[in-house]
């Protein structure tokens, strides 16, 4: 039995406020979301960081990827989007299970990215 949280919630054992599905990839709100529809994809096959992925994994998240986004964006009415992915604690995984960070964004809604931005 893994105990990979987003193994759990790929096999239904956690819940999650579920956005989109395939056979490959699941896509899930974030429960502590940095801004309203912070969004999660993660490849249902487990794989610890991007560089431990099958490439027929990481094709069907770039598959979906585009997709998810454009859902979120339009459904949240937003003006841009941040599409993260940290690999290893340096840059702030925690946990260990690939996921890609959807996050519309807003004017004035506060988040801070590390390079120059409006
Ligand atoms: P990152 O690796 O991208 O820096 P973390 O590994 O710290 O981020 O955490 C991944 C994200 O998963 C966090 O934003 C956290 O809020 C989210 N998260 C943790 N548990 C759940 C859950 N049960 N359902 C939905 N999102 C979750």
């Amino acid at each position: 039995m893994s105990e990979c949280i987003f193994c759990k919630i790929v096999s239904g054992e956690i819940p999650c406020a579920k956005v989109y599905e395939d056979d490959h990839v699941l896509a899930f709100l974030d429960i502590n979301p940095l801004m309203p529809g912070h969004t999660l994809l993660i490849p249902k096959k487990h794989a610890e960081t991007i560089f431990d992925m099958s490439p027929e994994e990481a094709a069907a998240c770039g598959a979906a990827l585009p997709k998810v986004a454009s859902a979120v964006f339009k459904g949240m009415d937003a003006e841009g989007m941040n599409i993260l992915q940290n690999n290893y604690e340096i840059s702030g995984q925690e946990i260990f299970h690939v996921h890609f960070h959807l996050m519309p964004r807003k004017t004035g809604d506060g988040f801070k990215v590390p390079w120059p931005a409006k």
